[in-house]
């Protein structure tokens, strides 16, 4: 059965983005797109039993009058229409990388039944899943950049990359652990080392 019978998505009329030929060509194939990203996160993060993933049922986009770029929230993404009227290339591939990282908020562990994970972490994994997907914006800090692991986005996101590739399918296993709970130690039980000297080790790999 394909995915998007199994997870029905609803698009919201946008509310506040004016109607404008350019802006409803923005927002109509959208549906199609959600539908696609949807099963990608699922496939990314390998949750293919609904004993494996959230329970989710639905996904909502949103389009917004809102600063942000995007965020989501009890299943609801929340795309701001500033930000899509303001994509100046490719619309279709600027928007999926933002889907991909929202997508993989819906289905992704943060250890919330136990010790919750920080919030740069969460948002290192969603990163990491908009990378993997091939839709890292130019903008992006290169491998080996950064000041800390766990400073967030696409930083952390190039440092979990490096630990996959140490362990194919790492960042799939950390995220089912993060299911129960959340600990440092996750990394040495993975992947052998503390995760400050993986750090370390990574900095070094890109001469930084
Ligand atoms: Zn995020």
């Amino acid at each position: 059965m394909p995915w998007s019978t199994l997870l029905p998505i609803r698009l919201q009329q946008p509310p506040v983005v004016s109607d404008s030929a350019t802006n409803l060509e923005t927002i109509t194939p959208l549906r199609q797109w959600i539908r696609q990203q949807t099963s990608s996160g699922l496939t990314l993060f390998q949750q293919y039993t609904e004993a494996d993933r959230q329970d989710v049922a639905r996904v909502s986009l949103f389009v917004d009058d809102m600063k942000d770029i995007a965020y989501t929230s009890n299943n609801e993404i929340h795309v701001g229409g500033d930000y899509i009227q303001g994509i100046t290339g490719d619309i279709k591939w600027d928007f999926n990388g933002v889907l991909y990282h929202e997508m993989a908020h819906i289905w992704q562990w943060d250890g919330s039944a136990g010790t919750k994970a920080p919030g740069e972490l969460i948002e290192g994994i969603a990163d990491f899943m908009r990378l993997k997907a091939d839709y890292a914006p130019p903008h992006w800090v290169k491998p080996g950049e950064g000041e800390r692991w766990d400073e967030g986005y696409d930083v952390t996101a190039r440092f979990l990359d490096y630990c996959n590739d140490l362990r194919d399918g790492f960042v799939v296993e950390l995220n089912k652990k993060m299911r129960v709970t959340y600990s440092d130690n996750f990394f040495v039980e993975l992947l052998g080392k503390p995760v400050d000297q993986l750090w370390m080790d990574y900095k070094a790999k890109f001469g930084n």
